[in-house]
């Protein structure tokens, strides 16, 4: 099919850069009419300037995600703006400390659990009402295979998507009999800002350094699965065990 998401409406956090933006752009070119979603609109603009000149549906809106009003206030302009919403990507991440938990500085490791998790959590939580009345939906987390081993310095990033993974297998109990998917991507090393000063660490060995556009079939194939199609499971572009 040309545009097999014609009809549809998705929500992306982070839709503002990197792998986010690169979803937004992939599926609003397979037809969907896509609202992204960050802190910062200039770059959100950019985006939905992007998928505009290429023909697409987009519109941006400013949200944070560790703020619940703000959520459910993208989720209700969205509805606002499109009349439904089918597909969510929670894609916002927060990586920035990198540091032995005795060197850790208490606030920063909070703010990476209340972005990659409490903010997934918020996501769904303004998401659900909208994907049970569109009858089915895909929910889509954005996590990572540090949230599946373990490495010095990384225990509020890891601790964050461990939390993920388990949000992930619960929502997909809760949520399977309103035939809304809900399944983890897991990217592997792609080269955005949030890999930046790290990526000569990165895509070592057998692993695969990405681009942010090589996440996108992975992303389209989840938003594609038909309503009796998996939930509750992690799909992975890593070249190695998780
Ligand atoms: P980027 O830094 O390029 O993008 C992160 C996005 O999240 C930005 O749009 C940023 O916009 C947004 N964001 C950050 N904090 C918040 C917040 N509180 N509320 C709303 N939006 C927020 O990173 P990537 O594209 O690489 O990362 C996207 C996801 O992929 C993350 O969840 C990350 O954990 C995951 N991932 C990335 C990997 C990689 O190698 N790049 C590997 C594995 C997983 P703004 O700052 O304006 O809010």
């Amino acid at each position: 099919m040309d545009k097999p998401l014609q009809g549809q409406v998705a929500v992306i956090t982070g839709g503002g850069r990197g792998i986010g933006r690169a979803i937004a752009l992939g599926y609003a070119a397979a037809g969907a009419a896509v609202c992204c979603s960050s802190r910062s609109s200039t770059q959100l603009d950019e985006t939905v300037a992007l998928i505009i000149a290429a023909g697409g549906r987009a519109i941006g809106i400013p949200a944070d995600v560790t703020d619940t009003a703000s959520m459910a206030q993208l989720f209700a302009e969205t509805d606002k703006a499109f009349g439904r919403v089918d597909i969510v990507v929670a894609c916002a991440g927060d990586a920035a400390e990198n540091k032995l938990v005795a060197e850790s500085d208490p606030m920063k490791w909070k703010q990476i659990i209340e972005t990659n998790l409490i903010g997934a959590f918020q996501t769904a939580h303004a998401a659900i009402p909208l994907l049970r009345r569109a009858g089915a939906g895909k929910m889509i987390f954005i996590g990572s295979g540090m949230g599946h081993r373990s490495g010095p310095t990384r225990s509020a990033y890891a601790s964050s998507k461990a939390g993920l993974w388990m949000l992930v297998r619960i929502l997909s109990q809760e949520l399977v009999a309103d035939n809304i998917a809900v399944n983890e991507l897991i990217p592997g090393p792609v080269m955005t800002d949030f890999i930046k000063g790290r990526e000569g660490t990165l895509g070592a060995g057998s692993e695969w350094l990405k681009q942010p556009e090589d996440v996108v079939p992975m992303a389209l194939f989840m938003a594609t699965q038909p309503a009796t199609g998996p939930t509750g499971q992690t799909f992975s572009l890593a070249r190695r065990e998780l």
